[in-house]
Parts: C-alpha cells; structure tokens; sequence
C-alpha cells in the first residue's frame, strides 16, 4: 500500500461516496475524496432533501385551507416563496457542514475540485496536481437531461430550481415521471399553473397502474394539466420575459418557468474512463460486477453512476458493501430484491414488491386485495380524495409480494411494509394482525 498516496480515491461526495469514503477509512484505509461542487451531492444539496422541505412547506396550502372546516379562523393567509426558499437553502448548508465534518472527523481528505481518472492508479486534479491510489471509486451520480431543441437552455433542470427568485405565475414541466410529479404537486399547492408534458401517454412508468391513475385523476381534479404524446420543437423568449414553448402537434404554451424532469444520465463522461477501458454501456452507465467493480480491476463505481437503481439509500448500502468488502475484510453484496420506492406528489405514493403486471408477466396470476377509502381527515376537510392501498399476493403461498398505496403519509407507512414484504409474510399473517384504530395504515390489515 506504501507505494500509493491513498488507499482509496473517491470522486464525488455523494451519498454514495461519503458512505464508501467515511467506512473506509474508519476501517483503517487512508481515503481521499474530491468533490467539484458540493459535498453530499444531489440528495442532500439539490434533491431529495430541499424537494421534501418543500413539500412540506407546499403542504401547509392544503392544511391551511382546510383549517377552518376544523374551527380554525387563520384570517388573511399569505405566501412569501423567498422566506420557504431560503430556509430550505440554510438547512441545506447545515446539513453539507455535517457531512464535511463526518469525513473530516474520519481524517478523509477533502479536495474541493474536479478530478479525473488518468490511470488505472492515477487522479489528475483541476489544479494540475496528479496523485496515485491503490483503489479508484467513482461515485459522481447523474445529471438531469434536457431536450436537445433550439432554445432549450431557455429552461432550467431540478439543479437549479430550489434557488429560483420568484415564484413562477405558470410553469411547465416536461417529463411525467417522479420529479416531475412531485414539483407539479409542490407548485400547484403553492399557486402556480401548472402543466405537465411528457412524450407517452403515460405518468410514472413501471408504477403500479391503478395507483398512478389515481394520482393521475387527483392531479387532474385539482388543476394540473397534462399533455401527453408530444414533444418540445422550440423554447422562445418573448418580449416580456416569459417562455413560448412549441410542441409537436399541439398549440404552442407560455410559461414562467419551463422545468426539465426528463430523466438523469449517469455522469462518466469526461473524467478519463473510456481512455483507460473501464466499460460504459450505451445510456452511459460505468458497468460494474456484484462487488461495484469495474472492467479495470482497481477501478470500482457505486451509486446513480452505474445506473441500477437511482436511489439514494441504494447508493449508500452500495458505498458501504464496497468498503466493508475491500476494505474491511466483510465482502458484503446489496440486496436488489424489494427495495421500497416513493413518489412525494400530492397525495404520496409508495410501493414495494411486485406490481400487479409484474406479478402477471411471471405468470403467476396473482392474487389482488384493494382497499378503496377516503381518509377520515379528509372526510371532516370536505376533500373529496381518496386514498387506494393494494396488495399482490402470491395465488398458491399466500406471500405477499406487493404493497402499493397512495395516500397521505404513504411513505411512512410503507417503510414498514416493507420490511414484512422482505421478511416474507403472508397475506394470513397481515390478516391475523390486530388494526391499530383509527388509523390509515389499519387498511393494510383488513382487506378481505
Ligand atoms: P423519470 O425516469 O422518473 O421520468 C422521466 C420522464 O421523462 C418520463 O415521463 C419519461 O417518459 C420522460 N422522458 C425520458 N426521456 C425523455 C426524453 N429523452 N425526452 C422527453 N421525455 C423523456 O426521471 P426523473 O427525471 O423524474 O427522475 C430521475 C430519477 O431520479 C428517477 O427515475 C428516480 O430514480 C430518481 N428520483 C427519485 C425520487 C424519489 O425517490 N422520490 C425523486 C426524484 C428523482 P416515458 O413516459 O416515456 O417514460
């Protein structure tokens, strides 16, 4: 090991890479870590993090609302988008402080730059300075896609729209999948016009049908629009300082602010790969085997980089099975298998498991229990929405191998379906369970 600077040379302080760097050198290894923007990288800085702050704060619109048909007289209500915005961003420089200090406290070494493989031992720095490591993982994420159309720097992408000035009178978004759905739900709630567009017919694909719909039906009954089967030709800027977006076959929109949720391309390129031979598949995706290592054998990757699954609790398990196996003397793989999933639109959605149609392209002609229901909350509110919980259960063993749900609080709610799904119960065992009353959650229990 003396012959190299470091043991391990990580690129990118994501979740993934902090996790890989932090257990690392706690077991012993000398790590260093360069990060070129921020360190905690898209959850913490410009995703999952200030995106679910903001569906808190998003949420109040509705509670607010609602408050009176519960006796409460707030008076006049107001909104300030910059006091939201810039209380999420302070949190988040709170949260980027504790994640420096847990691999400072590691003695990880932090180089704030970018850098680039330029041997199968070798890291060239931004500022010239070229170091060795016995081990390289590459941890740098993904980055959103934007539509290659005239104009389509006109738009921004979810990197950029937790710092915007104002909030946007109309907005557009292109794509229907989880970001898209979840900023959809965050601006309509705070009194945007929103339009969805995407290029199938479809939101969510791979979503568990009827649960989708729902969302689909709910976002539609409160005023988001959706347009389906086009695509972007041309993004304008008028006079006035708003967008003109033409589509294909549809009339042209004008808009506030046009966001890009099409999808996020894993980040490889540009930081040597190719030239050494470490293998990239064609959505541009670092091929990895069940240990995360590369085609170059000192070369591993983990996280939204190598394209299994884009989630961040996934990047972490795969950043910690790495340490611990080359480093801590505990090869350890991650578990692919039911990994739960949310989608933090209004209301939520959760899932674990197989979905109806996956359940049925195994042929396995699956057993469906639903239960159709509109929260008690909702019900005193005068909110006519109504939740739908779903399980997939096996025809023959009784295993359930599915819960889906939408409903309020449905993330919550799943973390712990989710680990009977893991542990393998049967849908007997969800029913010999006693209801916890009155709740939501009860409904996972008593579906006949
Ligand atoms: P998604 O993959 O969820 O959805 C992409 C959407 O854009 C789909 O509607 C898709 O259409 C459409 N699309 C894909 N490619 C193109 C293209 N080239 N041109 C036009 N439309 C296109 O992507 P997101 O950007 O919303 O999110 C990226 C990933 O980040 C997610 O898949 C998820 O893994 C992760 N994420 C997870 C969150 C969570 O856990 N709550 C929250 C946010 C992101 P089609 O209908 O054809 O599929």
């Amino acid at each position: 090991m003396a012959d190299y600077d470091y043991d391990l040379f990580v690129i990118g302080a994501g979740s993934g890479g902090v996790r890989a760097s932090r257990v690392a050198a706690a077991h012993g290894a000398k790590v260093a870590v360069a990060e070129e923007h921020r360190i905690g990288g898209t959850c913490v800085i410009r995703g999952c993090v200030p995106k679910k702050m903001l569906v808190y704060g998003a949420h109040f619109a509705e509670d607010l609302h609602d408050a009176a048909r519960f006796g409460w007289d707030l008076g006049e209500i107001k909104f300030d988008w910059k006091t939201l915005r810039d209380n999420v961003n302070a949190d988040v420089d709170r949260i980027e402080g504790l994640y420096t200090n847990t691999l400072e406290n590691n003695k990880v070494e932090i180089f704030r730059e970018a850098a680039r493989v330029s041997g199968p031992n070798e890291i060239s720095l931004a500022s010239g300075r070229k170091v060795t490591a016995r081990f390289i993982l590459v941890a740098t994420g993904a980055w959103p896609v934007v539509p290659q159309v005239p104009g389509a720097e006109l738009g921004i992408s979810s990197n950029e729209v937790f710092y915007i000035d104002e909030l946007p009178r109309r907005v557009v978004i292109a794509g229907a999948g989880y970001i898209a759905n979840e900023f959809a739900g965050i601006f309509h709630a705070l009194g945007s016009k929103v339009t969805v567009v995407n290029r199938s017919d479809q939101i969510l694909r791979g979503y568990d049908e009827q649960i989708r719909d729902r969302l689909f039906q709910i976002s539609t009954e409160k005023g988001i629009e959706f347009i389906f089967n086009t695509s972007f030709e041309k993004i304008e800027k008028k006079a006035d300082g708003s967008l003109c977006v033409k589509l294909e076959g549809h009339d042209p929109l004008d808009t506030d602010l046009l966001l890009y949720a099409i999808g996020r391309t894993p980040r490889s390129g540009g930081i040597g790969l190719a030239e050494i031979g470490v293998e990239i598949d064609d959505k541009g995706a670092i091929v990895v085997d069940e240990d995360n290592r590369s085609s170059v054998p000192s070369i591993y990757a983990v996280g939204d980089v190598t394209n299994r699954i884009q989630l961040t609790p996934v990047a972490i398990r795969e950043g910690q099975a790495f340490a611990d196996t080359v480093f801590g003397n505990k090869p350890t793989r991650v578990d692919y298998a039911n990994v739960p999933n949310a989608v933090f639109s209004s209301p939520p959605m959760a899932g674990v498991g197989l979905t109806e149609r996956q359940a049925r392209e195994q042929n396995l002609d699956p057993k469906i229990f639903t239960s159709d229901f509109r929260p008690m909350r909702n019900v005193l509110a005068g909110r006519n929405e109504r939740s739908l919980y779903k399980l997939v259960v096996h025809p023959e063993s009784d295993v359930v191998l599915g819960v889906h749900m939408i409903s309020p609080d449905a993330p919550e709610i799943l973390q712990v379906a989710a680990i009977c799904i893991k542990a393998g119960l049967t849908k007997a065992q969800f029913d010999q369970t006693v209801a916890l009353h009155p709740s939501m959650s009860e409904e996972l229990v008593l579906m006949k």
